[in-house]
């Protein structure tokens, strides 16, 4: 908007005419106390200011104007009955632009200025807006810096009192800091302490997780340098990202030396104790066959209780044969020593054979079966058969509510998949990873169903080594359904 200045309203009303006929908004003022006030209130582009008037004349309101930081930029045209020089424009009024005009008004030259001015005001202002987004900017970015390299900080001192060793690297994998720690093991601070000839090179893992972007999780027995020694150390690095990009890494070795020692003297211990346990059970339950011969029935069924109670002795050896048969296959599996004997057979058949197993143990259960696939796979078959036993008679044992299991068989291209459904107290969401591993029990669960949490790991071994695959869905209180699947052999 222009404002125009002058105590005459016929010249205010000739000069508004010819601008708002060129598109130019106008406002006017009758003299240069009312052009002050509207200046402060409103902003504008360009002041048309009439030098001859009563009371404060242009000059004046220029030099007002001029000490307003709001209004120091605009451009000002006087008016002027004479032609003036510059030197009669009183100090400090550096504004953007200042000319004059005589009078009489050419109009061509009054448009002309006019247009050059509030070109010339519109560019500055721009400019202006320009300079303090680039200003905010800067400071946004300065901020940020150094948020940063406080956090960089204190993720370092961090890192230093921590007791593994610790390190952070750029994005491509070039290592960026390393703890106190990190000087005992590696030689020096840019490369991994190198790794025992027989395990896992850390270096190649660790350029194929960089490639990846994908966290590294993994064991090595790296040499600490004062005694030339190998210790077994736990590494974990875990990629930061924004937003998709990867941007650092930061990642610890952990020493578990101990803890791999302690787990292989358990597992020594297990596999002696369950070798110990078998010899002289094999004999009891020799020795209970024997008696069970020579007591008989008696002649008019009179032995029916004592029969009774050889024959749930029985039923407890067996339960306590399968433990110490479980414990071994740990210590079996652990060992590398688990031998599988495979030979081509029919899975269908293998099906109807865990299922008699079961409904022989388990009279009162219902279990349903779901497709009559037969394909012929290459295995172990009794090992298979160990693993299809051991997920029934879970369904069985954690469905205390529940008859109804229900074993289904699937055959996709090259696998057959075996769903084993129950209607039973399921497994939280976030137990659902752990379920096969070593020991492994809901704790939920454990003081209300027997067990040692071993037999799944078994299976897990047992389809691994066949090529296969296996998993579990569950929710609480509805049930779950335990699968597995394996290659068959293809005409
Ligand atoms: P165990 O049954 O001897 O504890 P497993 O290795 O067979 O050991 O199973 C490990 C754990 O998985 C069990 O302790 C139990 O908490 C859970 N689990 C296994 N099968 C089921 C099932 N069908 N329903 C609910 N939980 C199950």
């Amino acid at each position: 908007m222009i404002l125009i200045v002058d105590d005459k309203p016929e010249n205010i009303f000739s000069l508004k005419k010819i601008l708002e006929v060129n598109n130019f908004d106008v406002d006017s003022a009758l003299s240069g106390e009312e052009a002050l006030k509207k200046i402060l209130k409103n902003s504008y582009a360009l002041i048309i200011l009439d030098v001859q008037m009563p009371g404060m004349d242009g000059f004046e309101v220029a030099e007002i104007i001029s000490g307003y930081s709001k209004s120091k930029d605009i451009p000002i045209i006087f008016l002027s009955a004479v032609n003036i020089n510059k030197r009669f424009i009183t100090k400090g009024y550096a504004s953007g632009g200042i000319d004059y005009i005589t009078k009489p008004i050419d109009p061509d030259i009054l448009l002309l200025k006019v247009k050059t001015f509030s070109r010339l005001y519109e560019q500055t202002r721009e400019l202006n807006e320009i300079q303090k987004t680039l200003r905010e900017e800067i400071e946004f970015r300065k901020q940020a810096q150094m948020e940063l390299k406080e956090r960089v900080q204190e993720l370092r001192s961090t890192l230093e009192t921590i007791p593994q060793i610790a390190f952070t690297a750029k994005h491509d994998g070039s290592i960026e800091f390393v703890n106190q720690q990190w000087l005992n093991f590696a030689e020096d601070e840019e490369t991994f302490p190198p790794s025992h000839p027989e395990d896992v090179n850390i270096q190649e893992k660790w350029e194929e997780a960089v490639a990846e972007g994908i966290p590294l999780n993994m064991e090595a027995r790296i040499k600490r340098v004062k005694d030339q020694e190998y210790y077994c150390h736990l590494l974990r690095a875990t990629p930061i990202k924004e937003g998709d990009k990867v941007v650092k890494w930061v990642g610890t070795l952990t020493d578990i030396e101990e803890q791999k020692k302690a787990e292989k003297r358990k597992d020594e211990f297990l596999s002696i104790a369950s070798h110990e346990l078998k010899t002289p059970l094999t004999s009891i339950k020799a020795y209970m066959q024997l008696l069970e011969r020579s007591i008989g029935d008696g002649p008019n069924n009179e032995n029916y209780e004592v029969n009774k109670y050889l024959s749930r002795t029985q039923s407890q050896l067996d339960k306590l044969h399968s433990l110490i048969v479980d414990l071994l296959d740990i210590s079996k599996i652990e060992s590398g020593k688990m031998v599988f004997n495979k030979k081509p057979f029919y899975f269908g058949t293998l099906i109807d054979s865990a299922l008699d197993i079961i409904r022989q143990t388990n009279p009162d259960s219902n279990i349903i079966r779901k497709g009559a696939h037969n394909p012929e796979i290459l295995g172990d078959e009794m090992r298979i058969e160990q693993v299809l036993v051991n997920y029934l008679t879970n369904a069985i044992k954690y469905s205390p509510d529940s008859k109804e299991v229900i074993v289904e068989t699937k055959v996709n291209g090259s696998h057959i998949k075996v769903t084993v459904t129950d209607k039973g107290v399921g497994i939280p969401p976030e137990k659902i990873n752990d379920i096969f591993k070593k020991f492994y029990r809901v704790e939920e669960n454990s003081h209300r169903f027997q067990g040692l949490g071993i037999g799944l790991y078994i299976c897990s071994e047992i389809i691994r080594r066949h090529n296969g695959t296996f998993g579990v869905e569950s929710e609480v209180g509805k049930g779950s359904q335990f699968y597995f699947s394996l290659p068959v052999i293809t005409k």
